[in-house]
């Protein structure tokens, strides 16, 4: 997607080799015209899925999966982070490590709003090496719902993330796709 290539070459920041800082229009303060278009990209690319909700990973892929759901006219579902495993059977529960702090946090979820009948769009800011997504799927597994796709906004594919998904079998579909980030230089795919 253009419009938010060009956004990450104007006012992202590649902190190291790794880490994209997106904080002026995604991860801290929220372009929303941009988070439109966004939606409106994810919509028409998933619109003949069948998605009867939209699955958000906090907090980050909150803004545009709010947008998404909108877009396809369904619910969006919140995954919460939880430093620890609860005590509490009512949820469904899986071990996440973060890319960014490198610990562990349970993503958790109800299952009164994951439902068999389910079929899910999984929204996220970034894809690096797959973790916070696969967690999603191993809890919408756990609730029975199906997945339907991936929608990412910025994956970096010098990571190993979309190698994961596509060998469990999941379709990811990226809005920009880095290639490298090497000396603050961002560089896409074709
Ligand atoms: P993964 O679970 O795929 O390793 O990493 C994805 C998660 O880590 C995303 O939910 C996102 O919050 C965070 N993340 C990964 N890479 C970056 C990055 O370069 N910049 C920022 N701001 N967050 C990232």
């Amino acid at each position: 997607m253009q419009l938010l290539k060009d956004r990450i070459l104007a006012d992202g920041r590649a902190i190291n080799s790794d880490v994209l800082k997106v904080d002026s229009f995604i991860t801290h303060q929220v372009d929303i015209e941009l988070m439109e278009a966004i939606a409106a990209d994810f919509a028409e690319h998933f619109k003949d899925e069948g998605i009867t909700k939209v699955v958000a990973i906090e907090s980050s892929g909150i803004a545009p999966a709010l947008m998404t759901a909108k877009a396809l006219k369904v619910p969006l579902v919140i995954l919460k982070k939880q430093p620890s495993k609860l005590l509490n059977g009512s949820l469904l529960q899986t071990e996440v490590t973060s890319f960014t702090t490198a610990k562990t946090y349970e993503l958790t979820a109800s299952p009164k709003f994951l439902k068999a009948e389910d079929h899910c769009l999984i929204i996220d800011d970034f894809l690096a090496n797959g973790e916070a997504v696969t967690g999603a799927i191993r809890l919408l597994r756990m609730a029975h719902a199906t997945v339907g796709g991936v929608g990412i906004l910025i994956e970096k594919s010098f990571q190993p993330g979309r190698k994961k998904l596509e060998g469990a079998g999941f379709e990811v579909y990226s809005l920009a796709r880095i290639k490298s980030m090497k000396s603050g230089q961002v560089e896409f795919e074709e």
